[in-house]
């Protein structure tokens, strides 16, 4: 029996060893290829952040890939350094100081964007949204799916201001956040912008004379499952909990399960470039286009509404992180949206005026990596403005870690393992950049 326990423990310390992952910030001399060549020969090394100009990458790799991609890098005379060897159990680490969260009674309290709040807590507040007097009659919901793991996909609906009361206004805006399990901040700033809206529906004159034009619908949790996997088994999980071909055969592989959700969107899907067909990819597009129930949930849902007296007009996409605001279309380097010079015109101004030019715009192929099946080259079929934002990594006084060469430790981020003080930052930053963005489209009389 002992030397069956020892057998056992030993074994549950190999598959920790051989799951367990590296975090390197990775040089090379010239601009070149590189990402195409690592998808290539290291299918399951996963991309955290990319710098094309500075030619840099933040990998995070299995660990029994560093002897063949250390003599990769060498080869290319590149250079790198170990950021973190155990990120999990640095980020454990940093949560043991965090404080016991006390829930509010009124929906719009700072305490549902003050923290990151479970799928349950998520849920509750919804609830409360629907019930509290404060908010009841300016909301509705909808059940758009369930998970593999049968959680419920969740829409609330902002309703605009009327003249007559049940009148629909003619346009929409979607938002979505929460559809990369580990970028958590996407998730607490779209809440922000809920609640956001909500608070200043009356007050504020630009957020009044949008609530006249639009009804706002949100996602913020489009990737339940493989959130609460991030939060209670791998936080630097990306994908979604559905089993793939690969997850019996790789038993205790748990790279092998998931959808990237983001690259199943059901337009220009089987173009290879930027997806994986690797199952145990972290950017894995899955079997068939729109095959997880969260991206068909979301597809129907559009396209039903399309299909109603209601349009969507745009499509704000959270993501984290790094600071871009990405424009269609993510599949092709060469083809650009037929709008594209007044997405692009129209986004850089509210980067001068709101983010200060701290945010870099452009074609999502061109300013990260081409890749295929995404959300918002999806959208871009059905609506004329469709953007992705990578949020912020900065948070005040934290800086990155690879910019201030050290190793992971509690005075830097490497932008998912972000302090949710970071949420009300990037969710005020974002809020006002998607009221202008949207502000000056009336104003242009563009509708
Ligand atoms: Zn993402």
């Amino acid at each position: 029996m002992v030397h069956k326990t020892k057998i056992a423990i030993f074994f549950l310390f190999f598959l920790t060893i051989l799951q367990a992952e590296h975090v390197w910030l990775v040089k090379f001399p010239h601009k070149d290829n590189h990402l195409l060549h690592i998808q290539k020969s290291f299918p399951l090394i996963d991309l955290l952040q990319h710098d094309y100009d500075q030619s840099s990458y933040v990998f995070l790799i299995p660990n029994n890939y560093l002897s063949d991609f250390t003599h990769f890098i060498h080869r290319l005379h590149g250079s790198f350094r170990i950021i973190t060897n155990n990120p999990e159990k640095t980020w454990k680490k940093s949560q043991r100081r965090s404080k016991r969260w006390v829930p509010s009674d009124n929906p719009l309290d700072q305490t549902y964007y003050q923290h990151f709040l479970s799928y349950d807590e998520q849920q509750d507040w919804y609830n409360l949204l629907k019930t509290s007097l404060l908010t009841k009659k300016f909301i509705r919901s909808y059940t758009i799916g369930h998970t593999y793991e049968n959680r419920t996909l969740t829409i609330i609906k902002i309703l605009g201001h009327s003249h007559r009361r049940h009148q629909q206004r003619k346009y929409a805006i979607y938002i979505d956040g929460g559809m990369h399990a580990r970028e958590w901040l996407s998730i607490g700033v779209a809440n922000y912008i809920l609640i956001q809206f909500l608070k200043l529906r009356k007050t504020n004159v630009k957020v009044r004379e949008i609530l006249y034009n639009f009804d706002i619908y949100m996602l913020p949790l489009m990737n339940p499952d493989g959130y609460e996997f991030s939060r209670h088994e791998n936080r630097l999980w990306r994908k979604n909990r559905s089993p793939t071909p690969h997850s019996d055969y790789w038993n205790g592989d748990q790279s092998c399960y998931g959808i990237d959700l983001n690259r199943n969107f059901p337009y220009e899907w089987n173009n290879t470039i930027g997806a994986s067909d690797h199952a145990c990819s972290h950017s894995y597009r899955g079997p068939s286009p729109a095959s997880e129930n969260e991206v068909i949930s979301v597809v129907n849902f559009l396209r039903q509404q399309q299909l109603s007296n209601q349009k969507f007009y745009a499509y704000f996409n959270l993501h984290a992180y790094g600071r871009f605001w990405l424009l269609p279309w993510t599949y092709s380097l060469s083809k650009k949206v037929s709008n594209y010079d007044e997405l692009f015109n129209r986004s850089s101004k509210v980067v001068s005026s709101v983010m200060k030019k701290t945010y870099r715009v452009g074609q999502a192929s061109r300013l990260l990596y081409p890749c295929t099946g995404t959300s918002i080259d999806f959208a871009a079929t059905l609506m004329p403005h469709a953007m992705t934002f990578e949020l912020s990594p900065m948070f005040k006084g934290l800086p990155m870690c690879f910019d201030q060469n050290k190793t992971l430790d509690d005075t830097c981020t490497v932008g998912f393992l972000t302090d949710p003080k970071e949420i009300e930052i990037d969710g005020t930053e974002i809020f006002n950049a998607i009221v202008e963005y949207m502000y000056s489209i009336i104003r242009d009389r563009c509708l």
